[in-house]
């Protein structure tokens, strides 16, 4: 009775454990193309090919989403009734909705939801949906104005593509001496290879040595050269990838985004584990609204945080219009 008992417990936390991630993409586009688009990307895109996601459009009417640019200043930025979505979002059984509105032109902004333009490249929105999962931009902010919008140190703290670290002013004996100071400084830190230098006798990864152009190591990072507050940032490769221009893939992030979706997931399944009966239809959601969560972490101090509804509609995404 009891070893019954214990393998139908067994089973079902197996089966909690397994719960498929659910995304909604939310549109008003018709036919939703973009949002079939979409889909398509994510499931031929390592590494999310690799987890058990489901993906499902949805239509919603253009007043419901309603997305508008808010900002004439940064037309680019879309912002959508983030209220509405989140409701609709849980009420439907979903984990996390993206939203592709047939808004003119082109667009695109992180923050709870992801959400672009139906004419931007599909690679806009994993951009967009890799701010979500914590990643910063890695394209140089042109000006001034626009660099001091974003680059304080303390904004950086946050991400697991960035870091802030200010080189030892007597240098380094080598590599093993940068490692045993800043290790615990680098987000990505498990995803160094030993082979590969994080410091010669100054701190970096030489980024003009082809042979660790593939490597994920610790690169400086020119995002922030046209700031007013100079500081030493780091990024985790030295080629472009899609955080620096949306026509490029992720390159040799995946192994960095394969943790972040494998946390994502371990998170989702530990909630939706407490069936709390009060707790209702929000236990699902708890995931990306948690402290503990990116997501959360990313929006709380960026220059436009919704301070009516608390959530953050709309990351300013500086340069999403490929320059070239
Ligand atoms: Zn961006």
């Amino acid at each position: 009775m009891t070893k019954a008992l214990t393998l139908v417990l067994f089973f079902i936390s197996l089966s909690n454990y397994a719960t498929n991630y659910r995304y909604v993409i939310y549109t008003d586009q018709d036919p939703p193309t973009k949002a079939n688009e979409i889909v398509r990307m994510f499931q031929n895109t390592v590494p999310f090919n690799e987890f058990e996601l489901e993906f499902e459009v949805r239509q919603m009417p253009t007043e419901d989403l309603d997305c508008s640019r808010t900002y004439p200043e940064v037309p680019r930025i879309i912002e959508c009734d983030t209220g509405h979505i989140m409701t609709s979002t849980f009420t439907d059984g979903f984990d996390q909705a993206m939203v592709v509105s047939d808004i003119e032109g082109y667009g695109g902004a992180a923050g709870t939801i992801p959400v672009i333009s139906s004419s931007s490249p599909s690679g806009t929105m994993l951009h967009e949906y890799m701010h979500v999962l914590g990643f910063c931009d890695e394209y140089h902010y042109l000006n001034q104005q626009e660099a001091d919008l974003y680059c304080r140190p303390s904004n950086f703290r946050r991400y697991i593509n960035a870091t802030v670290i200010e080189p030892l002013e007597g240098g380094y004996s080598g590599d093993e001496h940068a490692r045993s100071e800043h290790a615990d400084d680098i987000p990505w830190y498990s995803h160094i290879s030993s082979e590969t230098p994080i410091a010669t006798s100054e701190l970096g990864t030489p980024a003009g040595d082809m042979s660790l152009r593939n490597e994920l190591g610790l690169f400086e990072s020119a995002t922030c050269e046209h700031a007013t507050e100079q500081f030493s940032l780091w990024k985790p490769g030295s080629r472009d990838n899609i955080m620096r221009d949306v026509s490029l893939s992720i390159g040799n992030y995946a192994p960095i985004v394969r943790e972040a979706l494998q946390s994502l997931l371990t998170n989702s399944a530990a909630n939706a584990e407490p069936k709390d009966p009060e707790g209702g239809e929000n236990n699902g959601s708890s995931s990306f609204i948690d402290s503990d969560c990116p997501t959360n972490n990313v929006t709380e101090s960026l220059p436009l945080h919704n301070k009516e509804t608390g959530l953050m509609k709309g990351v300013i995404d500086g340069l999403e219009v490929n320059p070239h």
